[in-house]
C-alpha cells in the first residue's frame, strides 16, 4: 500500500468549539464566518496571489477531531434517518479512510496583518482547529453541475423554527457587540437547521445546549416530530446564551 505525508498548509479559526449543531454541508449558515490562518512556511502573500478574483473557493481538510477514531465500510447516513446504511464511499460522512474533507466556502477577504496572512470566509461547515491540506478556487463551469443527480439528498434539509426567550435575545445582542460577530444571526441559522439526530424525536423536557465562541447557547423543542416519520419541523426556543 502506498502511504502519503501531508503538510497542513493553515489551520480554521471558527465559532464552532464541537461538532454537535454544525451544519452538515457549507453555506447552510451563510454567517458561519471563519479565518483560515496559513501556517509558517506557507505564510507569504505569493501563494495567494491571484485568489482574490475567485468568490468561492475549495477548502480540502482532515477531519482531525475523529481521525484517530478510523472508519468502517457501511455507515449511517443523517439524511436517511439514521437507521439505512450506505457504503462510505457513497457519504460525505466524516468516519472516513484518510479523513479527508471538502467544502466550497465563499472567500470573503484576504488578510495580511502583523505578519499573518489568513483568508476570510463563511458558510463554513468547519470544527475550530481544522487543519487544511489544500485551497484551490472554485470554478464554476466545472464545478457547479446543476443536473447532477443525487437520490440521497436531492435537495436542502427544510428549515425548522428558532424563537428566542427575551432575555436570551438581549444576550444574543449584547454578545454580539461584545465579539463584533454576528451571535444572534449565527444562532438562528444554525439552530434553524435542527441539530439533533435525524431520527431522535425532540423531548420536551430535556435542555438541548452548544458551544460556540466562548458561549453556551441552550434550547427546548416546543414542538415537532422528528425528520424522518413526519413533514412537520420543530420549533427550537432557544432559553440562554452565557459566557463559558
Ligand atoms: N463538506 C464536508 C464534506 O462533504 O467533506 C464536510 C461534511 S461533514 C458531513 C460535516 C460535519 O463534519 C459537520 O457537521 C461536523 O459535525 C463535522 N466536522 C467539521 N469539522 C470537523 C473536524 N475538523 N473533525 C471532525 N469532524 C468535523
Amino acid at each position: 500500500m502506498s502511504e502519503y505525508q501531508l503538510t497542513a498548509v493553515g489551520h480554521i479559526q471558527s465559532p464552532y468549539k464541537q461538532k454537535f449543531a454544525i451544519p452538515r454541508q457549507p453555506r447552510l449558515v451563510p454567517e458561519a464566518k471563519a479565518k483560515l490562518v496559513f501556517s509558517s512556511d506557507f505564510n507569504r502573500e505569493e501563494f495567494v496571489r491571484g485568489l482574490d478574483e475567485f468568490s468561492h473557493i475549495w477548502l480540502l481538510f482532515r477531519f482531525h477531531e475523529t481521525a484517530d477514531k478510523g472508519y468502517s465500510a457501511m455507515v449511517r447516513p443523517p439524511r436517511l434517518g439514521g437507521n439505512e446504511r450506505k457504503g462510505v464511499f457513497a457519504t460525505r460522512a466524516t468516519f472516513r479512510p484518510n479523513a479527508i474533507g471538502m467544502s466550497a466556502v465563499k472567500l470573503e477577504g484576504i488578510e495580511y496583518k502583523n505578519g499573518q496572512l489568513s483568508l476570510l470566509l463563511s458558510g463554513i461547515d468547519l470544527l475550530d482547529g481544522t487543519p487544511l491540506v489544500d485551497i484551490k478556487p472554485y470554478v464554476p463551469y466545472a464545478d457547479a453541475l446543476p443536473h447532477a443527480n443525487n437520490a440521497i439528498a436531492s435537495i436542502e434539509p427544510a428549515l425548522s423554527m428558532v424563537e428566542f426567550e427575551a432575555n436570551a435575545l438581549a444576550d444574543a445582542l449584547a454578545h454580539g457587540e461584545r465579539l463584533q460577530q454576528p451571535v444572534k444571526a449565527l444562532i438562528e441559522q444554525m439552530l434553524a437547521q435542527d441539530p439533533k439526530p435525524a431520527y431522535q424525536k425532540p423531548d420536551p423536557e430535556r435542555l438541548y445546549g452548544v458551544k460556540i465562541w466562548d458561549l453556551e447557547v441552550k434550547w427546548r423543542y416546543l414542538s415537532g416530530a422528528s425528520h424522518c416519520d413526519s413533514d412537520q419541523k420543530s420549533t427550537l426556543y432557544i432559553v440562554s446564551i452565557e459566557a463559558v
